[in-house]
């Protein structure tokens, strides 16, 4: 819903990941390039050009695991003339076991670990606090799945692009963005407009947009029946592709139009929190409110500036109706 504007502090954070994404792991954990040097050595060598695509990936481990969004054409050519995207697909067997090639080289660069903990515990360490869906941010961007033992919460992550045709960028630290199930598999292998991450300082990093409809406020405060309430959804450059594009993806005005009930607690909290009200509380209350952005969030009952919008879901539609109805400036 926001993008990230990579500037020289967030390359820095990508390329210690890309050292090791599994850093915290004991030493007996195998990384990637040990498993990837097993999968070359296990693979027939007459599939000499198989084996030289995963001895490129176990060559740029670092690079490709802090490649920039610009970058990507150039590197996926390079790829793709040693072997092109059609033969990932290949049906190796390996002890025993038949998979995709493409699914071999996942495997051995540890995604499903990597999703199970160490994106968490790495995303914390590098700051960027996403904890909902980033094409949605109605949900979080955790799904439960079913494991030997009972069920296990796992941070569900898209690849921008897909891994079935770039598995080098599996681990990949631009790559991966948290999304929740539905916005994932409704994505699947498409490509969309919105990308989560910018390389361009000019970006608009706010680049949506949620309103009420005027009339729809004025049927609500006369009937109070929050079914009169009509939400909206628009990009903020005024020209409409990006938000029709994600609105027709992710259905977002379908999600955001069952959710009247927020529109219409902030229409009353709206009456409620007058200014004068907001200052009296500040004074009243000055140890618990120490600057305006919490008593806001009090009120809104989430995270009142654009920064936040991916630590909670909802916020940005939150955020966006409470300012158009001047309720948080
Ligand atoms: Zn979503």
């Amino acid at each position: 819903m926001k993008r990230i504007y990579i500037d020289d502090k967030l390359y820095h954070i990508a390329k210690d990941y890309a050292k090791d994404p599994f850093a915290r792991r004991r030493k007996d954990f195998k990384r990637p390039p040990v498993l990837l040097q097993e999968l070359y050595a296990a693979l027939p060598e007459e599939d000499a050009s198989y084996r030289e695509y995963v001895q490129k990936i176990i060559d740029e481990y670092e690079d490709l695991n802090c490649l920039k969004p610009s970058e990507v054409a150039r590197t996926k050519r390079k790829f793709d003339r040693i072997l092109p995207e059609a033969d990932l697909g290949k049906i190796f067997t390996i002890e025993g076991e038949s998979a995709k090639f493409y699914d071999l080289i996942i495997k051995a660069l540890r995604y499903d670990d990597l999703r199970k903990s160490d994106y968490i515990r790495n995303s914390g360490y590098l700051g960027l606090s996403i904890k909902t869906c980033v094409y949605c941010n109605a949900q979080l961007a955790v799904v439960v799945e079913k494991t030997a033992g009972g069920t296990q919460a796992k941070f569900q992550l898209d690849h921008i692009r897909p891994k079935s045709k770039y598995p080098f960028l599996a681990i990949s630290f631009f790559n991966l963005c948290p999304s929740c199930g539905n916005c994932n598999s409704v994505k699947n292998d498409n490509s969309v407009k919105f990308d989560l991450y910018t390389e361009d300082s000019k970006d608009d990093l706010n680049p949506f947009l949620f309103y009420v409809t005027k009339d729809s406020i004025v049927k609500y405060m006369k009937s109070y029946d929050e079914e009169c309430l009509k939400v909206g959804f628009l990009s903020t450059d005024g020209y409409q592709a990006l938000s029709k594009d994600h609105d027709k993806n992710f259905s977002i005005t379908g999600i955001y139009n069952t959710q009247k009930d927020i529109v219409a607690e902030l229409i009353q909290k709206k009456e409620i929190y007058t200014e004068s009200y907001k200052r009296h509380l500040a004074k009243q209350f000055k140890d618990l409110f120490k600057d305006e952005s919490i008593i806001n969030r009090l009120i809104i009952g989430n995270y009142d500036t654009v920064e936040d919008i991916h630590k909670r879901p909802m916020a940005k539609f939150t955020q966006d109706i409470a300012r158009q109805l001047n309720l948080i400036k």
